[in-house]
């Protein structure tokens, strides 16, 4: 109840998408310090990665399938382990973070990954309302949010859609309103394009750009060159799992 009561004016204070004044004096929001992995017996995923990003930020993340992409997100996440080196979110050492203590970690993370599929016997605002219904979240809350969210993402038309029904990238919508959810504080896409035509890929691009405007961080993974080459922002690139390149303005170059 004390939960609730607790959420509830946190709720009350924080709207779904906004300016995030409480970093202005953060130096950094994630810090990754020397990151190598390893998966057994001998594949080396990441190789003495290290780089910050600062709130607020729109990094891209490229480099070819193989890179170590997906492993870089998923170390943040907490959903493996570094062989060697330091994770920091907001301060705190991520390989710290007590078990019970990671659904905390990951509320603050909306990640948009390939294999995050929509329940297909769920309708949009189902898929939505179910990651609110997980942490307790009251029908009434869950009502305002999910019809807020869905109006963000530009789908108040589809709410009773089920996936089936939905296009490639109205359900990549629907992916990214559930990140969304949770108001976190960065957004983790892993090739959120991945499977969409240009058109609806520069669809997806514009909303995390308009989400990135309202406050939230976004690390934006993907391998196409031309999201890299128009976007002209951050671009960090990975090459076999080292860090070779990280350019202000991105251009793609493998
Ligand atoms: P990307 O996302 O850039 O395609 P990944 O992080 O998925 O790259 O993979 C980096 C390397 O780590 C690849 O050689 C891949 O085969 C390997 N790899 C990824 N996940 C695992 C795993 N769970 N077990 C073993 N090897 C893995």
């Amino acid at each position: 109840m004390r939960r609730r009561l607790k959420c509830k004016r946190r709720r009350g204070l924080r709207p779904l998408l906004h300016l995030r004044f409480r970093y202005a004096k953060a130096r950094y929001m994630i810090k990754f310090q020397n990151i190598t992995k390893i998966y057994p017996p001998n594949t080396v995923a990441l190789n003495d990665v290290s780089f910050e990003v600062e709130p607020k930020e729109f990094v891209c993340l490229v480099g070819k399938s193989g890179a170590g992409k997906t492993t870089l997100l998923k170390l943040l996440l907490a959903e493996e382990k570094p062989t060697s080196g330091r994770i920091f979110f907001d301060d705190q050492d991520v390989q710290k973070i007590k078990s019970g203590h990671l659904p905390q970690l990951r509320r603050k993370i909306g990640a948009v990954f390939q294999d995050y599929k929509l329940l297909p016997s769920k309708t949009a605002y189902e898929n939505i309302a179910y990651a609110m219904e997980v942490i307790g979240a009251s029908d009434s809350e869950i009502a305002r949010d999910v019809a807020e969210i869905l109006d963000i993402v530009g789908l108040t038309e589809r709410t009773h859609n089920f996936p089936v029904q939905l296009s490639g990238g109205e359900k990549q919508r629907v992916v990214i309103a559930r990140a969304l959810i949770h108001r976190p504080e960065v957004i983790l896409a892993d090739e959120p394009t991945g499977n969409l035509d240009p058109y609806h890929a520069l669809d997806i691009i514009r909303l995390l750009l308009k989400i990135n405007e309202f406050g939230t961080t976004i690390i934006l993974s993907t391998h196409n060159k031309e999201i890299i080459n128009s976007l002209g922002k951050r671009t960090i690139t990975l090459h076999e799992g080292k860090m070779i390149r990280d350019e202000k303005i991105g251009r793609f170059i493998l």
